[in-house]
């Protein structure tokens, strides 16, 4: 089942938490010369554009990075991440969003290499043009990302960034969410992985951080941003969260100070909130 598609939810309060973090791994692998490869198991479509009836539908956005740009009192760690966003954006209006491939790819360098996977028809063609320019650098392909990672681990420059990111609209992905980073730890344990997940009622949600944690990585962190409080009945998700296995040590400070921040301006009526835990030695 493809109904998924990013387009209606590009920008929103989601995509500001896992973006902002991508943008934050991937600085900080850049402080080495080293080169690594960024794997994108469910990358969409790249880039949206907001004006579009897809996203203009439920305006998704408006609640996600609308609240966040042009503000002239951004936590300095934010900064980065607004950054990249602006190349997007060279008139100062918010136009475009881009995706994670599109995020990652601001950060790329001549050595590095991504691994861009989508199931998604129309999705996956829109992903090839974009980087139809940089083949050597960025391959497209129209596989499932959970079953193509396995192919790729270990990488040759033994550093790399997965984004576990799937739509989680079939029970299917919260198993193979975890089977596949269960599977990528035994092949690559060095590997950074970074699973997001939904905060939802539904038992499957919940137990999905869990289900990570007890997969046992030494080094993890979990950070979860809600925007309002969990429904009474039961429906609708209220916030996300990422769990990441081997997260760079500078991560739990900058969530640090950025967190409460970014719970009070993408909480709804006052009722943002976040958690943050993390083991790293
Ligand atoms: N990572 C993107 C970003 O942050 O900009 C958003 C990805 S979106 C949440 C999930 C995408 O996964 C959808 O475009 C959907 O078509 C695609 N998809 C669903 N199942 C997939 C699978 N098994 N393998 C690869 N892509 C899949």
């Amino acid at each position: 089942m493809l109904s998924y598609r990013h387009a209606f939810h590009a920008g929103n309060h989601a995509d500001v938490l896992k973006h902002f973090v991508l943008i934050e791994l991937l600085r900080y692998f850049n402080r080495k010369e080293k080169p690594w490869w960024y794997v994108d198991t469910h990358a969409g479509a790249g880039c949206y554009a907001l004006d579009s009836e897809q996203a203009g539908k439920n305006a998704e956005f408006s609640g996600g990075i609308g609240r966040l740009w042009q503000r002239d009192d951004l936590p300095d760690a934010m900064r980065p991440y607004l950054d990249a966003l602006a190349q997007f954006n060279p008139h100062g209006r918010l136009t475009f969003y881009p995706g994670s491939p599109a995020l990652a790819m601001t950060q790329l360098r001549e050595q590095d290499r991504m691994r861009l996977f989508e199931l998604h028809p129309a999705d996956v063609a829109l992903l090839g043009q974009t980087f139809a320019r940089d083949v050597q650098r960025v391959q497209v392909r129209k596989a499932d990302g959970f079953s193509a990672l396995r192919g790729l681990l270990p990488p040759p420059s033994r550093r790399v960034v997965v984004l576990i990111d799937p739509p989680y609209e079939v029970k299917e992905d919260y198993r193979r969410a975890v089977d596949t980073v269960a599977d990528a730890i035994k092949r690559f344990p060095a590997g950074t992985y970074v699973v997001w997940y939904p905060l939802l009622a539904r038992t499957e949600a919940r137990q999905l951080p869990e289900r990570l944690a007890d997969l046992g990585a030494e080094n993890w962190l979990d950070v979860r941003l809600a925007v309002k409080k969990p429904p009474r009945d039961g429906f609708g998700m209220f916030g996300s969260g990422l769990y990441i296995v081997n997260p760079p040590w500078v991560l739990p400070q900058t969530l640090e100070a950025v967190m409460p921040w970014l719970a009070g301006v993408m909480g709804e009526d006052g009722e943002g909130g976040f958690d943050l835990e993390h083991h790293i030695e």
